[in-house]
């Protein structure tokens, strides 16, 4: 789950990690308002889940209440797109006012996990401003990495490593080295996947600010986080995913034409390679889990069927817990509800097959049978080309 940049400031804001003086708000008079009482200038910055929000107009300075209402009006409902957003953009729903900043330098500062290592790194580097990624790409030198003892948490010794590293000023190094204890310590304690401050600044009288802040949080952590919660903005979140969400299922959008549906997560990630391989591209990752109910299946389809890129659908099962007759029940129950207009591919092997495929046989549904996997694949991928 991701969280604003105004939820994620405040939330550093009680590890003692210093963030601009600023206000969440939702109409253009709260945004006069909060900068009339910050003081010019100040910065209108538009929230929304994703970044490139500088380049693409989303990030205002103003000088005085005249300038705060203009940029307020334009950017509340404006549909922002940046290189992050995709070409529908995001609707901006809401903005952070803060009291603007004399910038000496920027500096990036990120803690991610490391899958190859297995835990927490911080990831810094001069190159503050820019996409991570491109300096990762282009000068990985220029990036300082400190991987994170989980017994232990940040040492002193490899926060300092970093402050000096980024070149610090004396005066700095100690205030970067509390900065880092207290990412580390809300990254570790609120189970984050991604804590990252693009731009950290140095400011003209030596300050250190997060002057932008992206947080994530590991949705199998949540439970432990009541609060955290409900910081959940449903209007940032795929519709499909929030009803997946609802039925337990782990479904998870993408750009492709392929509705899939598999059980197991390791089926569900081979079934979009093969769909790929045979020249497709998936509309989704969705597993409908080991111990299904037909209702469930049922959600499942739903869900697949309510994407208006999905060109046809491939079903891939392989009956172990979760049995055919159950998967086809399931399927048969939706398709009556809402009207199956595209190529229903089924691939099924395993528990009570010959039940499934009877059940399937007798509903009258135009199903396009599937030998294995690789037959599956390429029959779907031959039917969604054929309707786009
Ligand atoms: P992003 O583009 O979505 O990552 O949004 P950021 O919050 O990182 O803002 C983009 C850029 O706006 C920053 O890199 C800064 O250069 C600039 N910016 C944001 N706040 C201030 C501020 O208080 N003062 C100044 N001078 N520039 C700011
Ligand atoms: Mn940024």
């Amino acid at each position: 789950m991701n969280i604003h940049e105004h939820q994620a400031k405040e939330l550093l804001r009680r590890y003692q990690v210093a963030v601009p003086d600023g206000q969440a708000c939702f109409t253009v008079d709260e945004a006069v308002a909060a900068a009339n009482r910050l003081e010019f200038p100040c910065v209108v910055k538009a929230q929304i889940h994703a970044g490139g929000r500088g380049k693409a107009g989303g990030v205002k300075v103003v000088r005085d209440a005249g300038e705060a209402r203009e940029a307020a009006r334009e950017l509340l409902g404006k549909t922002l797109v940046t290189h992050q957003t995709g070409p529908q953009g995001r609707v901006v729903r809401r903005l952070l006012v803060e009291r603007a900043c004399r910038i000496a330098r920027e500096l990036y500062l990120g803690l991610v996990v490391d899958r190859a290592a297995g835990r927490v790194t911080v990831m810094a580097s001069t190159e503050g401003g820019v996409e991570i990624e491109e300096v990762a790409a282009r000068t990985p030198e220029k990036i300082l990495r400190e991987t994170i003892d989980p017994a232990i948490g940040l040492a002193p010794y490899q926060a300092r490593r970093i402050a000096f590293g980024l070149g610090l000023g004396k005066e700095q190094v100690g205030k970067a080295v509390g900065f880092m204890a207290g990412l580390a310590r809300c990254f570790l304690e609120s189970d984050c996947s991604l804590v990252e401050i693009n731009p950290l600044v140095v400011t003209q009288d030596g300050g250190l600010l997060a002057l932008d802040t992206k947080i994530g949080f590991d949705d199998n952590g949540l439970f432990r986080h009541p609060e955290l919660r409900e910081l959940r903005d449903p209007s940032e979140e795929d519709p499909r995913e929030q009803e997946a969400a609802k039925h337990e299922l782990s479904y998870i959008a993408l750009d492709g034409n392929i509705g899939c549906m598999v059980n197991g997560a390791g089926l569900a990630m081979a079934t979009m390679d093969i769909v790929k391989a045979a020249g497709g591209m998936p509309a989704n990752f969705l597993d409908v889990g080991g111990g299904a109910s037909a209702e469930k299946v049922a959600a499942a389809f739903r869900i697949l069927l309510s994407d208006a890129a999905v060109q046809a659908i491939f079903i891939n099962i392989f009956g172990g817990i979760l049995r055919c007759d159950v998967l086809a029940e399931g399927v048969v129950q939706a398709a009556r509800q809402v009207r199956l207009a595209i190529p229903l591919i089924v691939r099924m092997e395993g528990t009570n097959v010959d039940e499934g495929k009877a059940i399937l046989a007798r509903s009258g549904l135009d199903i396009i049978t599937a030998s294995d996997m690789l037959d599956g694949a390429q029959k779907a991928v031959a039917a969604a080309g054929r309707r786009s």
